[in-house]
């Protein structure tokens, strides 16, 4: 069958790409430029990605608007929803533009448009464990997250971040929580007030991290997550190692598993999936890769501090027993993408 994934050039939506190849599915992947999809399928062809055939590209150049991106969901049985931005780089006054109306509108109009498209059995947005926990509680040892919990962060909040109250002083994280969590929520409001023919799955992954097979060019343009092992490897052996936020993580490779048996999953109704494999911090990742890569210049910081009694946890037993997914551990996702961060920056 024939599956759409929206933002097909993303560090996530390459491996989603890949895992649904290598099961013999047919992608169609969407791009805001024909440029986009032709250095996607270059990269994903040097990474030795199998069955290239069956992948094809939709140029939409804005998928909020419904007549332009409804062709490409034509003939698709399934949506895999993956395009928003996730960067921390809009400024206060920008957030509506930048982070707000593609995250929710985006959604709003993916779940209108499969409405529209009878063969389209199953929507799978990828959400965030951004919009599961409340981060203006702070660090709330002992507390575990579960795909229960709501992140109180409203459309209002995500415009005028610079006005909401936290523990935490940069804005820009609150913006993106927002649309994500608001976005989550469109989705959720679309499925209950019209009489869809799909089933809404949604994923809430931890931070992503892991070996990139998207286009990227250059360490500038490192998506968010893997930005934060490189933030920790590129302070050099003696520096301070920067300091844990959001310290719930799950692999790419497996992330794009879940996605795929989310796809795949038999069921009536629709699902949320909190998706973390454990929790991680940046000492630890410090840790692995001198341990791993011993000529590497991987801070030394205070080697064995952990935080993970510190902070909250989650719970992602769901997912396991109900998606059946197994989690790579830290150490097996990060010291790939190490490797390729140090090639890219040619010392090591
Ligand atoms: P990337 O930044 O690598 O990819 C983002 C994708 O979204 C790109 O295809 C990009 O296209 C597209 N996009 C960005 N801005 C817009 C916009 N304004 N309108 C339309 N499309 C846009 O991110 P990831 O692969 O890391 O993330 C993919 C998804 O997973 C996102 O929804 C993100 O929120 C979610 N997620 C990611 C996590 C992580 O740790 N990485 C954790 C939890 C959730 P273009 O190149 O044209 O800008």
């Amino acid at each position: 069958s024939l599956v759409l994934v929206t933002g097909g050039n993303g560090f996530i939506a390459a491996h989603c790409i890949a895992t649904l190849l290598r099961s013999e599915y047919r992608v169609r992947a969407t791009v805001r430029s024909a440029e986009k999809g032709e250095a996607t399928f270059k990269s994903l062809n040097e990474a030795g990605v199998k069955n290239l055939e069956l992948l094809e590209f939709s140029v939409v150049p804005d998928p909020t608007d419904l007549q332009v991106l409804s062709p490409a969901l034509q003939e698709c049985q399934a949506v895999l929803h993956l395009a928003s931005a996730f960067n921390y780089d809009a400024k206060p006054g920008e957030f509506e533009e930048k982070l707000m109306i593609p995250a929710v509108k985006g959604t709003q109009v993916i779940c209108q448009a499969a409405e529209q498209i009878s063969s389209i059995r199953r929507v799978v947005v990828m959400s965030s464990f951004a919009s599961v926990y409340d981060a203006s509680l702070g660090l709330q040892p002992g507390r575990v997250y579960s795909e229960e919990d709501w992140c109180p962060l409203t459309y209002e909040d995500g415009v005028n971040a610079s006005a909401v109250k936290t523990w935490a002083n940069r804005v820009q994280p609150i913006a993106y929580r927002a649309s994500k969590v608001v976005a989550e929520r469109a989705a959720w409001d679309y499925v209950r007030d019209h009489p869809v023919k799909y089933q809404l799955i949604t994923l809430c992954p931890g931070m992503v991290f892991g070996k990139m097979i998207h286009p990227i060019s250059s360490l500038s343009q490192l998506n968010a997550s893997n930005q934060i092992v490189w933030d920790v490897l590129n302070v050099g052996q003696d520096g301070a190692i920067p300091p844990t936020k959001a310290p719930v993580w799950i692999d790419v490779e497996d992330l794009a598993t879940a996605s795929l048996k989310s796809l795949e999953l038999s069921t009536n109704g629709h699902e949320r999936f909190l998706l973390t494999q454990s929790s991680y911090d940046t000492q630890e990742i410090a840790d692995i890769i001198r341990g791993k890569l011993p000529k590497s210049r991987a801070p030394v910081g205070s080697p064995g501090y952990r935080i993970a009694d510190t902070h909250y946890s989650c719970d992602s037993s769901k997912a396991q027993q109900v998606l059946g997914v197994e989690f790579k551990t830290l150490e097996e996702s990060i010291i790939p993408l190490a490797q390729q961060l140090y090639d890219m920056d040619k010392v090591v």
